[in-house]
């Protein structure tokens, strides 16, 4: 890769190849699963960059009952409990460790999503399913993108990396990079946990498609359904010395609770949400197509980040209200189109 393309190509751009790579490509470990791409999800304390969901097929539809947004963990507490009987919410849902009131709460807005049916009888609240809420996660892959490696990113890298493997939140960890010359990036190699899997990627100057990444190393599966381990502090220079590490156990039922909300938000955003943050409004904004939707920026010749392309970018130039009306409907020209067709994308596969 020229260090022109090296250039033009951000971490983020690189970020939605791989997103794009796995929709398109991604081996599940059970053939029949359905696949769910996200970016920039995951715990409070860590985010990772790629996410790829393997679903049960049949799980997937039937989790769409409960509309395209996501369930966070207090709809999740609701809708999993909720009895096929009209019963007392007290009485049916799990006792809370915080006031009941909260649960109320979001008894009632499980009931404003018609997610679930209430009703008040003697001054009860009651609630009674309307679907059982469907088993449909079957494994998460964890993938960082890291384009461009030298000795100290991939010593941050390799810290954060063990860091996931120990936490064993996902059932497999991946690092995506850019192949360097003829191979990746030696250092890499030398500090990664074996339990991660790493996939190099050709560069590509246009954000166009440049073939498959190569497998240089396979991950193995991590045991999710154990206790994992949080490692809190570790001593300067880490490494392999863990005497003076200090970590706490996470619980299982903590880790299977944040997987599901995971997926949950995974399922609502899947990976063009980026256009929500972006400015697809301005006239230098499009989408490069057959190839997929990466934004481009025609002002500046390259694809643009999330970060420089907002309303504080110097070219930035809103599409004049012309273009809104020679054959745009009148909610929006070419910006919202734009964004139309990366939320039918993004629909059509959740469907
Ligand atoms: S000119 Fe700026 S705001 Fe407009 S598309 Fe390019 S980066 Fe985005």
């Amino acid at each position: 890769m020229t260090e022109r393309a090296r250039e033009r190509e951000p971490e983020f751009t690189f970020e939605l190849r791989v997103c794009r790579w796995a929709e398109r490509a991604w081996e599940p470990a059970r053939a029949d699963s359905a696949v769910l791409v996200a970016r920039q999800l995951g715990t409070r304390d860590r985010r990772w960059d790629t996410i790829v969901i393997e679903c049960d097929p049949e799980g997937l539809e039937a989790r769409a009952c409960f509309g395209t947004e996501r369930l966070d963990s207090d709809l999740l507490g609701v809708v999993r409990n909720a009895p096929r009987e009209w019963s007392w919410y007290r009485e049916a849902l799990p006792e809370p460790d915080y006031p009941w009131r909260y649960v109320r709460e979001a008894v009632h807005r499980a009931a404003d999503r018609g997610i679930v049916e209430s009703r008040k009888r003697d001054g009860r609240i009651e609630l009674r399913r309307r679907w059982r809420y469907p088993d449909w996660v079957r494994r998460i892959v964890a993938i960082e993108n890291k384009p461009d490696l030298d000795a100290s990113a991939a010593r941050a890298l390799a810290d954060q990396t063990e860091r996931d493997v120990a936490l064993a939140l996902a059932d497999e960890v991946w690092v995506a990079t850019r192949r360097t010359g003829a191979s990746v990036e030696p250092a890499l190699l030398e500090r990664l946990p074996v339990e991660a899997g790493i996939l190099a990627f050709d560069g590509s100057e246009s954000g166009d498609e440049t073939g498959e990444p190569e497998v240089v190393w396979h991950p193995r599966s991590l045991a999710v359904p154990d206790p994992g381990t949080r490692i809190l502090d570790r001593p300067e220079g880490g490494g392999h010395d863990r005497s003076a590490a200090r970590f706490e156990y996470a619980d299982p039922d903590w880790k299977a609770e944040k997987r599901l909300e995971i997926a949950e938000r995974a399922y609502e955003r899947g990976w063009r949400s980026y256009a929500d943050t972006m400015r697809p409004d301005c006239r230098h904004f499009e989408l490069r197509e057959p190839a997929g939707p990466i934004p481009w920026c025609a002002a500046k010749g390259r694809s643009p980040t999330d970060r420089e392309c907002s309303g504080s970018c110097p070219a930035f130039s809103p599409e004049p209200p012309a273009w809104r009306t020679r054959g745009w409907p009148i909610d929006g020209g070419p910006g919202k189109g734009q964004k139309r067709l990366l939320d039918r994308q993004r629909r059509r596969r959740r469907e």
